[in-house]
């Protein structure tokens, strides 16, 4: 065999078995990441709280005067709405979604919602129309019809009220609502391991660790909450464990 062909031969081989075993890497942390999830089961969290089950996502329904507010909306309408049969609650009466961001996990089951108004951080518009990967190179277009919520905006809605802060990282958009100053709707912003305590969002679903992990600072000291009720990992009352994110920078970086 031509010298030059052998070689050229050896290093396409080499570029495949990078790219597969890069793959395989990729693969494996998001099985180990997925395994250290923990979704609560559909059913009252409290008498303003409930918790749907949607696969691996949790979405959550505030109840206001007239309806329901819901943050997220898990993947798959179908499933979802099967969930909300279990607590009685009918789909037509949620009237406003808060998406924490635009990721299909959370974005995916909003047609249920037909009539609700939809309102997605205005960060993430620059996600949601491809101005900024959303990992690597990769974009993801996302045509939802919604309304822009600013980063510190505060509104009542129903009798709720509902603050949005925007915690850049996991997506460039991604944000935490906070409910009538008590409920921490965290989105992925930030994980709750087995031991209950606080820490960064796995990486391997993060757009910029970094960023989340700086963005993050800007909620380490808040005062006055009571629960804090994740997508992925449950609820926890352990509010305190917020400050662990005052100094997480030094770690990260
Ligand atoms: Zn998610």
């Amino acid at each position: 065999m031509n010298k030059t062909i052998k070689i050229t031969l050896l290093t396409l081989l080499a570029v495949v078995l990078l790219f597969v075993s890069g793959i395989g890497y990729m693969m494996f942390n998001v099985k180990m990441a997925l395994k250290d999830m923990n979704t609560r089961e559909t059913g009252a969290v409290n008498e303003t709280i409930t918790a749907l089950k949607d696969k691996f996502c949790n979405v959550y329904l505030v109840k206001g005067e007239t309806g329901y507010i819901a943050i997220d909306s898990g993947k798959d309408p179908a499933a979802l709405e099967n969930e909300m049969k279990k607590v009685a609650v009918d789909p037509a009466s949620v009237h406003t979604l808060f998406l924490t961001h635009a990721d299909s996990d959370h974005a995916g089951g909003r047609t249920l919602f037909a009539k609700a108004q939809v309102f997605i951080p205005q960060a993430e518009e620059a996600v949601m129309n491809g101005d900024v990967a959303r990992k690597f190179f990769l974009k993801v277009k996302a045509d939802i019809p919604h309304t822009p919520v600013a980063d510190g905006e505060i509104m009542t809605i129903d009798g709720v009220k509902v603050q949005c802060i925007t915690i850049p990282g996991h997506t460039a958009g991604s944000s935490v609502y906070i409910i009538n100053d008590e409920y921490l709707f965290c989105g992925d912003n930030f994980s709750i391991n087995r031991n209950n305590e606080l820490a960064l969002f796995p990486d391997i679903f993060n757009a910029d660790s970094k960023l989340q992990a700086e963005s993050l600072q800007k909620i380490a000291d808040l005062k006055g909450l009571k629960l804090i009720l994740s997508p992925h990992y449950g609820t926890t009352e352990n509010v305190d464990g917020l400050k662990v994110f005052k100094n997480i920078k030094e770690k990260v970086l």
